[in-house]
């Protein structure tokens, strides 16, 4: 193994030593063992490759004998998350330990459960960082009842909550921008699709194989027509074809996902049903993001097989949301975003659709996921110090109380993010004051933070 340049591929930076390339495939081997000096080796070959804003250098293998390229390995930094090692797939596959691969050895199983005493030290829930995880193993997802399966789906705390598919959802929404608004994307009122497709055609599955191949938005194609596209398309080995369809369904009614179109309504109807992310499961508060499995059945007939479903604030703006109760918190932030760009600040808000990491000095990193983050900077001439500020927003709906309870343990870790504060969701009477006590609220602490100086301006209801 060695360590090429990123942008001059041929120059090569140095080669691995033999600890080192052994400490990688026992890091990143499925199924293999780690040594406790394996940590630290391969720590230190990713801050070299990554210096935590560019890639500079990618790892070579040299387990493919006589090929003319060799495997590849990058380092890939979240914004939440350590460094990490991520398959190159368009340099083809391992025949090494890295030819099952994971990000990084699984935690000791006691480490996995979610203490009642100890909140956020669960497994966190990450996006799905090895391409060919968007696609089920051969014979997995089709002879499975419930065909939900796959061993990198959703292992351990918040993940378990969250089934496979919905966690591809959320990595394709999330990867694509669609979970991030600034202001000047709520003027524009479209979001552009374009970039899901330039994010699909980025992850390679293959050589020949992209995402961008088996990811598709248009409900009115059928499953067959998609399907006999697939079957003529180079497919990885222990890999099932298939395809993915995404789209904001208008309604799902009886099972299916409905797309209104001028040619009358398409009709998705999955031969396994639709699962509902989020809080959620009346799936009767329209538009939705709709993630299908498309595949063929075992006498080979192309179907759609399985979907997801997860609300999305509108088709203008499909931020995709857990609840209707965050619709409503939305639909303020969005009044308070607009508000404060008038005074100067700039707020861009995150749906934060994978968990969020607490650092704490020397100690275990807790994880949370809150229901929106403001982030917005001190404006120019203010008399603070610039820095970037960030606020967390809950939003606290008419919820079973043990749901209730559950999410207000873990605020205690979300108000080491930022500011902490919450909107109350029910269907009483009183909404309309208390959004208009929220909006004041929120724009108060916006403008304090960021610097600005009011001269009797007063934030208006909404
Ligand atoms: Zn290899």
């Amino acid at each position: 193994m060695r360590l090429i340049d990123r942008d001059h591929p041929d120059k090569v930076k140095r080669p691995l030593n033999q600890e080192e390339a052994a400490a990688v495939r026992r890091f990143c081997g499925q199924g293999q063992e780690v040594r406790t000096s394996d940590v630290e080796l391969v720590t230190a070959l990713l801050e070299e490759m990554h210096d935590g804003r560019h890639v500079r250098l990618w790892l070579e293998c040299d387990c493919s004998p006589g090929a003319k390229i060799q495997p590849r390995l990058t380092a890939r930094v979240r914004d939440e998350g350590p460094r990490h090692f991520v398959r190159m797939h368009q340099y083809g596959e391992h025949h090494c330990a890295l030819s099952s691969f994971r990000q990084s050895p699984e935690p000791e199983d006691d480490e996995l459960d979610e203490d009642e005493d100890s909140p956020g030290l669960h497994n966190p829930l990450q996006p799905v960082d090895d391409a060919l995880d968007f696609l089920d193993d051969l014979h997995e997802g089709a002879a499975r009842p419930g065909g939900s399966g796959g061993a990198s789906g959703s292992r351990g705390g918040e993940g378990r909550r969250l089934p496979r598919l919905g966690r591809i959802m959320h990595t394709l929404l999330d990867g694509a921008g669609f979970a991030t608004v600034n202001v000047d994307a709520l003027r524009e009122r479209a979001h552009s699709w374009d970039r899901l497709e330039a994010y699909a055609a980025d992850e390679a599955m293959s050589p020949e194989l992209t995402l961008g191949q088996v990811l598709y938005f248009k409900p009115w194609i059928s499953p067959n027509k998609k399907m006999s596209a697939i079957d003529a398309l180079p497919w990885p080995k222990k890999k099932a074809r298939s395809a993915l369809l995404l789209f904001v369904a208008d309604e799902i009614r009886d099972g299916a996902a409905i797309k209104k179109t001028s040619m009358g309504e398409r009709i998705v109807r999955p031969e396994k049903g639709i699962r509902a992310g989020g809080r959620d499961h009346g799936l009767a508060q329209p538009p939705y993001w709709v993630l299908a499995v498309v595949d063929r059945d075992r006498e080979g007939n192309a179907r759609f097989r399985e979907a997801f479903a997860q609300h999305a604030y509108s088709f203008a703006q499909p931020v995709p949301l857990d609840s209707r109760y965050e619709r409503v918190t939305l639909e303020s932030l969005f009044g308070v975003m607009e508000w404060v760009k008038k005074l100067g600040v700039e707020v861009t808000l995150a749906k934060p659709l994978f968990d969020r990491e607490v650092r704490q000095l020397g100690d275990q990193s807790q994880w949370c996921r809150p229901d929106f983050e403001l982030t917005f900077r001190t404006i120019e001439g203010a008399t603070t110090a610039p820095r970037l500020h960030r606020i967390v927003v809950e939003t606290m709906g008419a919820d079973e109380p043990e749901y209730l309870e559950r999410k207000s343990r873990t605020h205690e870790i979300m108000k080491r993010r930022g500011i902490l504060i919450e909107h109350r969701v029910s269907a009483d009477g009183d909404q309309s004051e208390r959004d208009t006590a929220f909006f004041r609220r929120i724009g108060a602490k916006i403008l304090q933070l960021a610097g600005v100086q009011r001269s009797g301006t007063e934030a208006r209801g909404s």
